[in-house]
């Protein structure tokens, strides 16, 4: 099996069994945002203890690629410190530009959001729910 076959077979797997799908409630913060080049649309739940994400959860509909980035960003994010997961989010988005490697170990399943970055249409369905979270981490902060 190539790498990139691989890559596709991650991506189908989170979006056929997406992770932490679903409202967190109660949560501090609800943030929907949507992708219009393709319609995928994110709405994302979190709720904060301190300064750690507890709890998080998304709805959502779209394109496979958009949904199971979403699932594996809450996987990921799930218990990280507010800053860390502001990190990880940055680091995606410089992986997702071509300006990061990106560290194998570290990324888990994100890495095979790594095969997106040849398709350029597509890396804004991988970085929605990136991008959401990254929003909703700064209104939770003001
Ligand atoms: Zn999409």
């Amino acid at each position: 099996m190539s790498l990139e076959e691989l890559y596709k077979e991650v991506i189908l797997d989170h979006y056929r069994t997406p992770r932490n799908k679903g409202r967190v409630d109660p949560h501090d913060v609800a943030l929907e945002r949507n992708n219009p080049l393709c319609g995928d649309e994110i709405e994302l739940f979190l709720k904060f203890d301190g300064e750690t994400i507890q709890g998080i959860g998304f709805e959502g509909k779209g394109c496979s690629i958009s949904q199971a980035s979403a699932s594996m960003m809450t996987e990921k994010i799930k218990g990280l410190t507010v800053k860390n997961a502001g990190e990880l989010s940055e680091s995606i988005k410089r992986m997702m530009a071509g300006e990061e490697e990106g560290d194998l170990n570290a990324l888990g399943d994100l890495v095979s959001l790594k095969g997106v970055v040849k398709y350029p249409v597509r890396i804004k369905c991988a970085l929605l729910g990136w991008n959401t979270l990254a929003e909703a981490l700064q209104e939770s902060s003001s």
